[in-house]
């Protein structure tokens, strides 16, 4: 008799988008001319860049052909993008790496699901609060929490994160071995300075824990001073996982390249208590579950890196930081405490007094006809907060903020 996975199901089901979908769908059917905005998800709208588009066409036919035509790669990825990867992302920021240090893979969110894997299932987990939900998901699936009660699943540390804090979250009272940070962060669309990220290299240093960095944001950062890379850190190379997708900032949502830095200084423990190097586990598991990223959409990616895609990424992103900036001024002008939107194409809202989440995404639907996401499903510090994306048209997103200017009775 096959027994179940238990841990599936401490899991609610996907309740947030599920829920959303429904109220959207029930809203349309009841008021059908309604011209309804979606500033909710978070993914992209504008298509791939000129360069990329350059660069899988060429590929296309190198596939056509016996004499270029390429079969399984290299599971960790060909030489060709990771060595363009660490001069324009990392050599720039003053960070040495090796070849053998970058593994791409097929997008951020299969890398920060899968690496807990090369974790013993004992280790304790702390994530910022609210969160992207797949740290947590996955931990919970791997048996590493128990059951959730009141929006928390035992055995994990929250980090709150909210205005009170500034959406800096504290060092954990209780030890944590393995912790999730991301910034640019989603859902708050906030940063840490490179003192405040220290803190947390000093902390996993002192504690032999281990940092999972999720900077998929990255490339939004505007202003100066703010770490790209937790590598920036002095002694991040011993104590850090750093995961970078292409998704946002090239538009590979649906093309799917991302990749992961392991530094071979980077050491968890054995039960006997020695160091072993995560860089070496990573590889193993990466060469059995997983056949590399192909061909075709490596040369994609490595097409960001020329002089014309790096300056198509950056059109990419100006078109949508001014999307951020249209909606966080619009806000602010009707009262609204808002948070994030400059160095991250995510805003996030103080709901006004009297609406939660929820109550916040009938309202914004019903009187202005805008979804957005309601942050309660990101974590319980969530609760009292909305996230708007950048990601839509220009046209839409301006649109949207002027309903909200003359709609939105509070
Ligand atoms: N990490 C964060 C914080 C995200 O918000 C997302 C997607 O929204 C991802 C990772 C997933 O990236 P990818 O498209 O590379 O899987």
């Amino acid at each position: 008799m096959a027994l179940i996975n238990e841990n599936y199901l401490k899991l609610p089901g996907s309740y947030l988008f599920a829920e959303i979908a429904k109220r959207v769908t029930k809203f349309k059917d009841d008021n059908p001319s309604a011209n309804i905005i979606r500033l909710g998800i978070g993914d992209v709208t504008k298509p791939l860049p000129e360069a990329v588009i350059k660069g899988l066409h060429a590929a296309v036919d190198e596939m056509a052909d016996a004499k270029t035509f390429r079969g399984y790669g290299p599971e960790q990825g060909y030489a060709f993008l990771i060595e363009k990867i660490i001069k324009t992302d990392y050599e720039t920021l003053g960070v040495k790496l090796d070849v053998d240090e970058v593994f791409v893979s097929d997008g951020s969110k299969s890398d920060v699901g899968n690496i807990q894997e090369i974790f013993g299932v004992d280790n304790k987990v702390a994530i910022t609060d609210p969160v992207y939900p797949v740290y947590l998901d996955t931990n919970v699936m791997a048996g590493r929490t128990g059951q959730v009660s009141g929006g928390k699943f035992a055995g994990v540390t929250y980090l709150t994160c909210n205005a009170e804090n500034n959406f800096i979250p504290a060092l954990p009272e209780e030890k944590a071995d393995i912790i999730y940070l991301c910034y640019p962060n989603n859902p708050t669309g906030t940063t840490l300075s490179k003192q405040e990220l220290k803190k947390w290299v000093d902390y996993a240093k002192a504690n032999g824990s281990i940092i999972l960095y999720d900077a998929a944001y990255e490339a939004y950062i505007q202003e100066p001073g703010i770490p790209h890379s937790i590598y920036e850190i002095e002694g991040a190379k011993d104590v850090a996982i750093e995961f970078r997708t292409f998704s946002k900032n090239a538009g590979f949502t649906g093309t799917r390249c991302a990749f992961t830095v392991v530094p071979k200084s980077v050491m968890a423990y054995t039960a006997d208590g020695s160091q072993y190097p995560l860089n070496k586990l990573w590889n193993r598991r990466q060469t059995t579950k997983f056949n590399g990223v192909p061909y075709i959409i490596q040369k994609g990616a490595e097409a960001v890196y020329t002089t014309e895609g790096q300056q198509q990424i950056k059109d990419l992103i100006n078109y949508y930081m001014a999307n951020a900036k249209t909606i966080r001024e619009g806000l602010k002008s009707i009262g609204l405490d808002v948070f994030g939107g400059v160095n991250a194409p995510y805003i996030w809202l103080k709901t006004p007094q009297g609406y939660d989440s929820w109550s916040f995404f009938d309202k914004l639907l019903t009187d202005a006809h805008i979804v957005g996401t309601p942050g309660a499903g990101f974590g319980p510090a969530g609760e009292g907060y909305f996230r708007l994306t950048a990601f839509g048209s220009q046209e839409s997103t301006k649109e949207a903020i002027e309903r909200i200017k003359s709609k939105l009775s509070l």
